[in-house]
């Protein structure tokens, strides 16, 4: 029987131990949670948060920690693992509730470890606001009970959690400042797209200051570093994620560019017998051909399956990814599939982009909202490489059509000859993809001749 330890219980490591049980119902698997919830949707948590009447905290829970442990899986939540020793094979773990210490052997491991948040450095006078996070439903709880009351919120950081909890925050009637340190929303994404999100920020009254820092806070208020001072009674630190590495670093495995954990496509990393999937690992990107590090939920889960069905033996590969991403905050949807322009010039293609806007469903329909887009190609083949999309409607369908045209190295004349599902409540008769790859293709002969 193969002794496998997993360290972490969330998507990728909960997700690993569910498969590899099942697939070979032999193996002795060890999961070391520090946390004392496992399995959660922290996507789920914005949601809970704004409503957690309607999206109680127990419907975040994908399986109980009861339910892994009836499966046969040793599930040990509120223990750390402290040190791994990869030669001895054995990790060294500390009970959080007693403080003892206890060394497990393992013939298999796995990092899940996931990420954490970066710190924010400010200076704490007396009596500061308090301070929160969002990474753990520990998190969502501390926030749950002081959100009922709150007033006034200083929101540090506009990534996607930032503003779906922008959104949440003015759902309770708390009046919410955004601080984003970049002199633009987003921008990571084309410039159009910020621009859009700070129009909707304005319209749901939310107070944006691009291109400050939070360096200060004292009783009932935060300092900026422009020396403005904002009132609040809390503080919510959105400033990004890093990789959880420190453990898998000290035990010696090979960590990438990107400063998450190398690993094949079979989730291996350096180390024999040793896997890690999720947050705090790498994958390589299908278009760029480039270690990319995307901490996303769905990248997790598919990476966990595939460590789950090697541990058991199989042999089980995890393509690659395409960054493809979206969230909303109030009544915009942003997302995102492969390279962009800048991305796909430096990946060495010819790259051509086209901007547009196309309705999303027929124009004389209830409901119909302008899309807008921009499209990323290469001249060359017409390969369709990627493309960034907002709107109020229907913008979940567009990417996921162009995730699949990128996956599978359409072109964008197959694009706009795609056979798609018409109905004017659905689609204009000319679907926004197809517009895009006819306006890609001409753009592509164009630039040729
Ligand atoms: P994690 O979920 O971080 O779990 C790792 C666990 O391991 C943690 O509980 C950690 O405490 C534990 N751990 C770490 N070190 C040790 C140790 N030494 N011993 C024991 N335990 C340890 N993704 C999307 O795709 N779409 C979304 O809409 C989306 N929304 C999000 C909203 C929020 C608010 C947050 C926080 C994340 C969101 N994500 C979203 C990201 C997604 O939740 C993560 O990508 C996913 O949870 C990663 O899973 P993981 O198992 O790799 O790591």
């Amino acid at each position: 029987m193969s002794r496998v330890v997993i360290i972490g219980g969330v998507a990728a490591g909960m997700k690993a131990a569910a498969v590899g049980k099942r697939r070979n119902p032999e193996l002795d698997i060890c999961v070391f949670q520090d946390e004392p919830d496992v399995s959660y949707s922290a996507c789920g948590m914005p949601y809970h948060l704004a409503d957690p009447v309607a999206i109680t905290r127990q419907k975040l829970v994908a399986r109980t920690v009861d339910r892994f442990r009836a499966d046969g899986i040793d599930l040990r939540v509120r223990h750390r693992v402290e040190a791994v020793d990869l030669e001895r094979r054995q990790v060294s773990v500390k009970d959080l509730d007693n403080g003892s210490n206890i060394i497990q052997p393992f013939d298999q491991l796995m990092f899940a470890t996931g990420a954490r948040a970066i710190a924010t450095k400010l200076d704490l006078g007396p009596g500061a606001p308090a301070m929160f996070q969002l990474r753990s439903l520990r998190d969502a709880d501390a926030i749950c009970k002081w959100i009922e009351k709150a007033r006034r919120v200083v929101i540090v950081g506009g990534g996607y959690i930032g503003l779906e909890m922008a959104e949440t925050c003015r759902q309770h009637g708390v009046h919410t400042t955004l601080v984003e340190m970049a002199p633009r929303l987003l921008p990571g994404f084309q410039p159009w797209i910020g621009d859009k999100v700070t129009e909707q920020l304005e319209q749901h009254q939310v107070d944006l200051l691009p291109g400050r820092q939070v360096i200060a806070a004292e009783a009932g208020r935060v300092f900026l570093d422009d020396g403005t001072a904002l009132e609040c009674d809390g503080v919510l630190l959105c400033t990004g994620v890093r990789p959880n590495v420190e453990l898998a670093l000290s035990a010696g495995l090979k960590l990438g560019t990107t400063g998450a954990i190398t690993v094949d496509h079979g989730m291996r990393t350096s180390a024999a017998g040793v896997f890690a999937a999720g947050d705090c690992s790498e994958a390589s990107h299908l278009v760029g051909g480039t270690p990319v590090w995307y901490p996303l939920g769905d990248v997790a889960s598919r990476q966990g399956r595939v460590v789950g069905t090697n541990l058991a033996g199989g042999e089980a590969r995890f393509p690659g990814v395409l960054g493809t991403a979206i969230f909303r905050t109030f009544d915009i949807t942003v997302a995102r599939t492969g390279l962009s322009y800048t991305q796909a010039k430096a990946a060495g293609f010819e790259a051509i982009d086209v901007q547009f806007e196309a309705p999303s469903r027929a124009r004389y329909m209830p409901g119909s909202q302008p899309l807008e887009v921009t499209l990323v190609a290469d001249r060359i083949t017409g390969r369709v490489l990627g493309a960034e999309v907002a709107s109020s409607d229907a913008v979940d369908k567009f990417v996921d059509v162009i995730a699949t045209a990128v996956w599978g190295s359409l072109t964008v004349g197959d694009l706009a000859d795609l056979d798609l599902a018409y109905a004017p409540p659905f689609s204009p008769l000319i679907a926004p993809v197809q517009v895009g790859g006819e306006l890609a293709r001409k753009r592509c002969m164009d630039s040729t001749t």
